[in-house]
């Protein structure tokens, strides 16, 4: 039988969940449903004074948002503290660990002496050779103390494959009989982590390349203990422009996935922008359905390289990486009406444009006019902004100031105009597109102007915008009333 995959998304829940956390759970995901696998979730709530428990709503709002499903769990960490002490217990007893009682003072003293000679300190493995008699002679008078990892010593090394980065080796010398037990009691998260994994059975363990240098150290936890390692499979970071790496703490919000939600992404937008930050077919496919990344998607195409994610921190009016947007608009221009639906709805609904109608005798209108517009918008949020000449009752159109220097206030004229057209369009019988653009020529002729100036101020005075779908479909999606009572007003607006 072959061995079933098990993956786990283990976030801590110090901050909101954001890119580099994002693309961890997806990449979980994504391997666990590819292998008929399962994918458990585990909050790593161990550093209790930065863990909150809204931040793990967050996390999970976050997760479901991007459509994020996961089979088991959540389970917190903090819930098995105990079988963590237990486990560092074991490990003294088979002799894989030891107390060490170096006062903090002392190793202070000795890390100094170390930087003054320029020498990385490591601990000098004081505690490692007391005798029995002498460890309990210390925890007799209530010495505090740590419990290390007794490293191997020799010219041995660590060396695992990592499925993304190759073979890595570590030689022992180089690795220092490091904490897994605070003096305080408190298990430290080389040691908790591997617990958890091995008592939740994990098949391969796929996170951050911040994870590789704490791997090897972790390999020898699963050594002592005699548990079967899992696969690594180390994913590159992403930076921003400066090659810094993207931070919650540097890049607050603008790297946070409520922000994208806020602002207007479709959740499968953004997955597909983030599998792109360090994955790639041959081809250099962009756009990804689901399936297509199932089908798709291997450790072969994840890149060690690290990515760059063109997050701008000094420019508050720009919103994300332009690819991101790009990726967003291709979205929302091709996606299935009704699955864009729901979204449009609630964008309208949160800008207070939202009519019960629109799902009823009006649905028809809603869908079409959506489709009429959709293939210029970048962002939801653009159907409340862009969208208000349509989906707003409200006459008093805002009109930008470039299409109104350019086709109205050059035509005073339009004042007279365009009332007198609106008499035309209340009056003609049959209202179509091809009508209305033989009424508007029409007069044109008659004012001895081009076609152009009559067809622009129409568009400025009922949208207020310069771009957008082709005007005779504006006018007949908006509607007869609503037109004629925009192009009536329109002596009070040049
Ligand atoms: N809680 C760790 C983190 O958020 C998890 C690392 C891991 O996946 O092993 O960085």
């Amino acid at each position: 039988m072959t061995e079933e995959i098990r993956v786990r998304f283990a976030p801590s829940p110090t901050g909101y969940l954001h890119i580099g956390g994002a693309r961890t759970a997806i990449l979980n995901w994504l391997f666990a449903r590819q292998n008929n696998g399962k994918l458990i979730l585990r909050i790593e709530d161990t550093d209790i004074e930065r863990s909150t428990s809204e931040m793990t709503q967050g996390i999970l709002d976050g997760l479901e948002w991007l459509g994020i499903e996961w089979d088991e769990g959540p389970f917190y960490q903090t819930d098995f503290i105990k079988e963590h002490i237990v486990a560092a217990e074991r490990l003294l007893a088979s002799g894989h660990a030891y107390k060490c009682f170096c006062s903090k003072e002392l190793l202070e003293e000795k890390r100094e002496k170390a930087k003054a000679l320029k020498d990385d300190f490591r601990y000098d493995r004081t505690c490692r050779g007391l005798s029995e008699a002498k460890v309990a002679e210390f925890e007799a008078a209530g010495r505090p103390y740590v419990i290390r990892l007794k490293v191997p010593e020799g010219d041995g090394a660590v060396v695992f494959d990592d499925a993304v980065y190759g073979t890595i080796t570590k030689r022992y010398q180089d690795i220092e009989d490091f904490i897994i037990v605070r003096a305080n009691g408190q298990p430290l998260y080389p040691l908790s982590n591997v617990v958890d994994d091995a008592r939740d059975r994990i098949s391969h363990v796929i996170r951050g390349q911040d994870g590789l240098g704490n791997t090897p150290k972790q390999i020898l936890i699963y050594q002592a203990l005699g548990e079967k390692l899992p696969v690594f499979a180390h994913m590159c970071l992403t930076l921003d422009p400066k090659r810094a790496k993207i931070s919650k703490r540097k890049h607050g919000e603008l790297v946070a996935i409520h922000f994208y939600r806020e602002h207007g992404f479709l959740p499968w937008a953004l997955v597909n922008f983030l599998m792109l930050l360090g994955w790639s077919t041959p081809e250099s496919r962009e756009y990804f359905s689901y399936e297509e990344l199932l089908e798709e998607f291997s450790f072969k195409g994840m890149n060690r390289a690290n990515s760059v994610f063109n997050v701008n921190i000094n420019d508050p009016k720009f919103i994300t990486d332009p690819k991101a947007v790009n990726m967003n608009a291709h979205y929302i221009k091709t996606l299935p009406l009704s699955e864009l639906e729901p979204y449009v709805r609630a964008e309208l609904e949160k800008a207070g444009l939202w009519q019960e109608a629109y799902a009823g005798e009006k649905r028809e209108w809603f869908l079409a006019t959506v489709d009429l517009i959709r293939a210029r918008y970048h962002l939801l949020t653009d159907f409340a902004t862009l969208g208000l000449p349509y989906f707003s009752d409200d006459v008093e159109v805002s009109i930008d100031d470039k299409p109104r220097r350019r086709n109205l206030e050059k035509f005073p004229s339009l004042r007279e105009w365009l009332p007198q057209l609106a008499d035309r369009l209340e009056n003609m019988a049959d209202f179509s597109e091809a009508a209305i653009e033989e009424i508007m020529r029409a007069l044109a002729d008659e004012v001895e102007v081009k076609p152009g100036v009559i067809i622009n101020g129409v568009r400025t005075v009922i949208t207020g915008q310069l771009a957008g779908p082709g005007l005779f479909e504006i006018v007949t999606t908006i509607g007869r009333e609503r037109v004629v009572a925009r192009l009536r007003r329109t002596p009070q607006i040049i």
